[in-house]
């Protein structure tokens, strides 16, 4: 007994060895030890963590305890240089092999990858099998693959990729070789289907917490919806943020508003030029540019772990993807906010696209019942009243143990009940009988409003006794409550092109004072820290924060890298907490490994003194 713990503690210390020499890191996060393990012990694995999560260290490691080289297959080449930068910052020893390369720079990584002059190999899915390659797997003896995002193999997944398809040979072509799954795809069939795909031989199946305690959740009524996001953005200054939009011409028109109040935003979607894309990813990447406004088409080439804020301009079509793309924000661990904005038209127009996608379809039927399942849960996760945190776990079947998350709207308290809900309910629901259930929600809005329109002139609706009665209210927050009427089934919408208010039952009920309703609207200027945010920010000094940005960032044009290879927010966030002035304390900063203290101390330390002399500050 005590020996096999004797091992198991002899084993730790292996791990733990080069995790601290090359990345600074002084523990492992859940379940790496496990999934390095595996690798170490060659037995095939499906290893679900959250984006976030830090999977890519569980297949970087073995390769350096064992001293032998491991592929990693990864789906895009900006991601695999991304990752490779990363390392070789950190002094580890890894390389790319892709299209892109010039022949002759492929031929001196083949040559250096047979000296051994490597640990990690980065290849794409649908180079590893051509024969040269194979041919240099074979000269390698490799004995682990590791598959990342390989959620892409399962037709199940959201982001199926047919080259993936041809990994499910790489068991047979090397049966001496464990092959290890990652991906942040948390339902279970999927999983299974990873796992089925690549013939993997009975895998141990780790999977990891998908709550993200340092994301603060929040879901906003639309009212006014670029003013919204300006206002959101304008909370994370000189920090990252992406906004997803439905279209591309909804990022464009964004994009736009946005420059328009002087915040710095981009479009990003497939329509555009490769290169014109290219440009606004790079710009992205090393920090020249914070804002981009996206379709999902942003998704897998961003490898920014300081993403600070991820906001949704209109509602995503599935929990699925607002959890791909929600876990974009604060990788590093650090906190972040994901801010939905929702408005109940967001799912008409949803299902009027599944609708039209569907007409392809072998089986419409099928495809829209789908489609419109994943909404109805999108939209319920939008409207209820439930702790954020929770309704996301519950979703992906994992049990949520904290009462109050103290990071989204709901445990916050942000949002606030409607005084007279009901009334103001029975006056929208009469507008609608009296414009004979014959028009959609603004126009009702506006008669509510008193809008002087053409229009409502021209129908005689100025004449309505329901006309102007909430003439107090503003325009968009009216159009809100009747969406909130609609969300709560009080209020039925037609399913065409042109949308149509109707009464039902239950809206009969709410007119004859049967039925209470409860409306909610935000508080004015609601928004809280979360403790996330206030806890990350202990003992930092914010001005010394800034100047180590900056001071980040030159080294990292100079070097030609994106400014998180050089040190991530939480490097620097502990630098200007610790503020050391030597090789030994600096050597205590989370994320300081052996590589970049050599690299970067001096210079590091020269300026903390410098600027905590100028400023009073004490030092470490
Ligand atoms: P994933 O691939 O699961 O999305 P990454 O591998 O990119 O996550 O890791 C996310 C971040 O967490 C990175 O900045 C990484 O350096 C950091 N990280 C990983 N493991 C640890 C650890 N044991 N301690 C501290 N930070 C870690």
């Amino acid at each position: 007994m005590a020996s096999k713990r004797l091992k198991s503690d002899i084993q730790r210390d292996r791990i733990l060895e080069p995790v601290r020499h090359y990345w600074g890191f002084r523990e492992l996060r859940p379940l790496q030890e496990e999934a390095i393990r595996a690798g170490l012990d060659q037995r095939d694995s499906v290893v679900v963590l959250p984006t976030g999560g830090g999977k890519s260290l569980c297949y970087q490691v073995p390769p350096l305890v064992a001293e032998r080289v491991d592929v990693v297959v990864s789906p895009l080449i900006a991601l695999m240089k991304d990752q490779v930068d990363g390392l070789r910052a950190c002094g580890y020893p890894a390389v790319c092999l892709h299209s892109g390369m010039p022949q002759c720079e492929r031929e001196t990584a083949v040559r250096d990858i047979l000296a051994g002059k490597y640990r990690l190999v980065f290849v794409s899915p649908e180079r590893i099998l051509t024969p040269w390659f194979l041919g240099l797997l074979g000269r390698l003896d490799v004995r682990a693959f590791s598959i990342d995002e390989a959620h892409c193999i399962s037709q199940w997944g959201h982001d199926f990729r047919r080259d993936y398809r041809q990994l499910a040979t790489l068991k047979e072509r090397f049966p001496r070789a464990s092959v290890h799954a990652y991906t942040a795809t948390a339902t279970e069939r999927v999983r299974q289907d990873i796992a089925e795909q690549l013939r993997l031989d009975d895998p141990l199946m780790l999977v990891g917490n998908f709550d993200r305690p340092n994301l603060t959740y929040r879901v906003l009524p639309r009212v006014d919806g670029n003013a919204q996001v300006a206002d959101i953005i304008r909370r994370h200054h000189k920090e990252a943020a992406i906004v997803y939009c439905l279209s591309r011409k909804d990022t464009e028109r964004l994009a736009g508003a946005l420059r328009k109040a002087h915040i710095n935003a981009k479009p990003y979607h497939a329509g555009m030029d490769p290169d014109d894309r290219r440009r606004t990813q790079d710009a992205f990447a090393n920090e020249s540019l914070d804002v981009v406004t996206a379709t999902v088409a942003f998704g897998m080439g961003i490898d920014r772990s300081n993403v600070r804020c991820i906001i949704h301009a209109t509602m995503p079509k599935s929990v699925e993807h607002y959890q791909q793309e929600t876990g974009r924000a604060g990788r590093d661990g650090l906190e972040a906010e994901c801010v939905l904005l929702y408005s109940s038209a967001d799912v008409i127009r949803w299902e009027q696209l599944i609708r039209s996608s569907a007409e392809d379809a072998a089986d419409p039927q099928a495809v829209i019942a789908a489609g419109t399942g994943h909404l109805e849960q999108m939209r319920l996760y939008c409207t209820s009243l439930q702790c954020r945190h929770r309704a996301l776990s519950e979703y992906f079947d994992q049990a949520y143990a904290k009462t109050d998350c103290e990071a989204c709207d709901v445990c916050l308290k942000e949002m606030e009940g409607v005084e007279d809900a009901t009334e103001t309910a029975q006056k929208i629901l009469s507008c609608v009988a009296r414009v004979r259930e014959g028009f959609g929600v603004v126009y009702v809005a506006e008669v509510l409003t008193g809008a002087d329109t053409d229009a409502v002139r021209r129908r005689g609706h100025k004449g309505l006794s329901t006309y102007g009665l909430l003439g107090d209210v503003p325009r968009n927050q009216t159009i809100n409550w009747v969406h909130q009427l609609v969300d709560q089934g009080l209020l039925d919408r037609s399913l065409d092109d042109h949308p149509v208010l109707k009464l039902n039952d239950a809206s009969w009920e709410v007119m004859r004072g049967k039925r209470r309703v409860m409306l909610m609207k935000s508080k004015p200027a609601a928004v809280k820290q979360s403790k996330a945010d206030t806890e990350s920010w202990e003992g930092v000094d914010q001005g010394l924060y800034e100047y180590l940005r900056v001071l980040r960032r030159e080294l990292a044009e100079q070097d030609g890298v994106p400014a998180y290879v050089i040190f991530g927010d939480v490097a620097i966030r502990d630098m200007a907490r610790k503020r050391p002035v030597t090789p030994d304390a600096f050597l205590g900063v989370h994320g300081v490994g052996d590589v970049k203290l050599a690299r970067f101390g001096a210079r590091f330390t020269r300026e903390i003194k410098t600027y905590c002399g100028a400023h009073g500050l004490p030092v470490g």
